[in-house]
Order: C-alpha cells, then structure tokens, then sequence
C-alpha cells in the first residue's frame, strides 16, 4: 500500500526528530511492504523567512490532500518579535482550523523503564500506566463569547464556556472509537454539578455510549479527576474531556511520565489528521544533535494505528522504543547522571536496530 503523508519539519529540533522519525517511517515500509510518500512544506519561523507568512495557502493545500500530516514544532527567539497573526505559533492554530481538527489525543504513558522520573511512588505506578486523553479543540470557553464591561464594580471581564449537542456528540465518538480500539473503558470528565454546558455534555456522552455498548462509561467532576490521575493513575484508560479541563489535565498528566520529549500527540477531525510531539521547538538545543526523536516517532505510530489502520507496524514501533529504554539507551533529557548519553542520530539507530531485530 502506498501512503501519502504532509510533512512540516517546522523550526529547532523539529527538523531533527522529524528527520529521525522518517528513517524509522521507511524501515516499517520496507518491513511490512508499505510505501510511505512524503510532500515537504514550510510552516512556521522558517515559511515566515520565505514566505512573509507562517502558513502559505500552498501548505494548506499540500496538507489538505495528504492522508495525514506529520510535524516537528514550531518556533523560535529568531521571530519573538513578530506581530500576533506573523508569529510561527499561529501556524499550528491556522493549521488546526484549516483541517477541521477538533480532537486533541494525549498519551500520558510511562515507560517502565522511565518509573524514576516519575514524581509518584513507585506503589501508585506500579508497571507503568497508559492514559489516553481526548480533549475536546476547538468549543468551549476558548471559542465561547467573550469581553470586558464597565459597571459599578469597575470593570468586568467575561469569557463564556459553551457546547453544542453536536459539538459533543463528535468528540464523543471519537472517545469510544479510541476506547474501542484500547481496553473500552472511558472516563467523561465535567463538572455537572455546576455547570449548565457540563449538563448538556455528560447528557450527550450518555447518549452517544449507547452506539458503544461494549465500552464501560462512568463520569468524573473534574476535581476529582485532577486528584484521581494522581493517587491512582492505573484507573484510567481514554478520559474524554473538555478543551479547557483537558488543556489543564493532560498538562498534569504529562508531567507524571518524565520527560516532555517522550510524549506524542495527534489531532483528528473532519479532514486531514494531525500528529506531533507535544514539546516545541526547544530552541536552546536545536542543531546540537541532542533532541530526543521517540515523541515524535511515537507520534507517527499514532499515525499508522488512526489514519491507516497499521496496528501491526505501530505496535512494531512502541515495543522496539519500550525495549530500547529496557536496554538502558537514554537521551540527554532521560538520562541520569552517569549514564551514558545517546546524541539523536544514535537513539534513532538503536531503534532501527530493535526494529530490524524484532
Ligand atoms: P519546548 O518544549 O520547546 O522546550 C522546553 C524544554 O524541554 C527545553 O529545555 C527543551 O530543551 C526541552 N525539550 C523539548 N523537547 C525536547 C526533546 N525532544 N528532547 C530533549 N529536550 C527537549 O518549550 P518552550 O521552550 O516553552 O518553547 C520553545 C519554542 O517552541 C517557543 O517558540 C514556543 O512557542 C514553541 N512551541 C511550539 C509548539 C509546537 O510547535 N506545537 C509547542 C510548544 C512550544
């Protein structure tokens, strides 16, 4: 089978994970018998250099008619003092808009190998555990009405929290598709016992699990989520959550795993699917050599098992990383001290190696 996939290397290491996370991409083809194609385009600080802007229409198109897109990060002290609409940040928004993504998906997992740099104990984590937050994009309070009024108390500043049934009922499917296709547990975290638009939502999950039978529901007040993910985060397989509430949990949930450049992420919507590292462009050691590449690459088997079905070959690609970490390889940012220090190229070919063993 031959895939067509958007690539956005983007600005500071992205160039460099994404380079790694091609070679990986290439060996799985040659493994399994797949053809991946890939279209570069600029996005970000370095489209605004050639460009004048951070996302030419020519990347949104490139990007449209792709299968999936996959990126680096954007940004850098270099265009810190653009206006607000020139910045390369907004690259990613405009991104998000354009391809019609309103689902964020959040691993949080930690590696067995990684429990130390956990900051739970070792009894809460136990073997590691493996999160999946679906976070709702583009509704809610980020969108939602907003402004400042004067009145007698000085001035007032609002921002309203709303969701449509059918702003819900999308990103719902989209939890119990990702449930079904992992251990059928869902988690729909609100706050329904406040708030009118958490009323309207957890209705909504209930109706749509009904297209789920299998998968086991149950609901959450997001402060007890907020406390729950940390005295017993084994509890949880797919939590479905609002833009607001799962900016901030999968933040926390992150900092459970160890390091920011283990964790990949993937946008899915009506169009073209999104996957990236959830860390920037890191731009204090970009063109070092030092990146670590496994979120990126780990956002490609996310890639592999939601665009194109490749269960196989993405579970080809998280075990050869899980025995690679088994194996005591490291990169700077998951590296104690004393341990020998594996430079992106390196880790990339220790992952080859496994992948080509296995
Ligand atoms: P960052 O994630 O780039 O870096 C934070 C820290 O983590 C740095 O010390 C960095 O060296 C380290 N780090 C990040 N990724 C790493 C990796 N793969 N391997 C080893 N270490 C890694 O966050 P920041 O410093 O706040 O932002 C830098 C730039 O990236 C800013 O311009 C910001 O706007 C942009 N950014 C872009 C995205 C994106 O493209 N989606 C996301 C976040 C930040």
């Amino acid at each position: 089978m031959e895939y067509n996939i958007a690539v956005v290397k983007g600005d500071g290491i992205g160039p460099e994970v994404v380079d790694s996370t091609i070679e990986i991409l290439d060996l799985i083809g040659e493994k399994f018998g797949h053809k991946f194609s890939y279209t570069e385009v600029l996005a970000g600080g370095c489209a605004y250099d050639v460009y004048g802007e951070p996302l030419p229409k020519s990347t949104i198109d490139v990007c449209r008619n792709s299968q999936a897109v996959l990126l680096g990060a954007v940004g850098g002290n270099k265009w810190d003092d653009l206006p607000g609409d020139k910045r390369p940040e907004r690259a990613i928004l405009g991104l998000r808009k354009e391809l019609g993504l309103f689902a964020n998906l959040r691993p949080g997992m930690l590696f067995k190998a990684l429990e130390e740099s956990c900051p739970l104990k070792a009894e809460i984590v136990g073997d590691g555990f493996d999160i999946l937050v679906v976070r709702e994009l583009t509704g809610g309070i980020y969108f939602g009405e907003r402004g400042i009024k004067d009145t007698e108390n000085g001035k007032t500043a609002y921002d309203i929290e709303s969701y449509s049934e059918m702003e819900v009922r999308r990103i719902a499917h989209i939890g119990f598709e990702m449930a079904m296709k992992r251990n059928k547990k869902l988690t729909s975290v609100d706050k329904s016992n406040v708030l009118e638009s958490s009323r309207l939502w957890r209705k909504t999950v209930i109706e749509v699990s009904k297209d789920y039978p299998e998968v086991e529901l149950n609901h959450m007040y997001v402060d007890n989520a907020s406390m729950q993910v940390i005295r017993n985060p084994k509890q949880f397989d797919v939590l479905l959550t609002t833009n607001l509430f799962g900016d901030i949990l999968s933040d926390e949930i992150s900092m459970l795993t160890g390091s920011i450049g283990m964790l990949p992420s993937a946008s899915l919507g009506t169009g073209t699917g999104l996957f990236e590292p959830i860390h920037g462009s890191a731009p204090d050691i970009a063109g070092k050599g030092i990146a670590n590449p496994i979120a990126t690459i780990l956002s490609a088997a996310m890639m592999l098992r939601f665009v194109f079905d490749l269960k196989a070959e993405a579970d080809c690609i998280e075990s050869a990383i899980d025995k690679v970490l088994n194996e005591g390889h490291r990169t700077g940012d998951i590296a104690k001290k004393g341990e020998k220090v594996l430079s992106t190229v390196e880790m990339t070919e220790v992952i080859k190696d496994v992948i080509k063993r296995g």
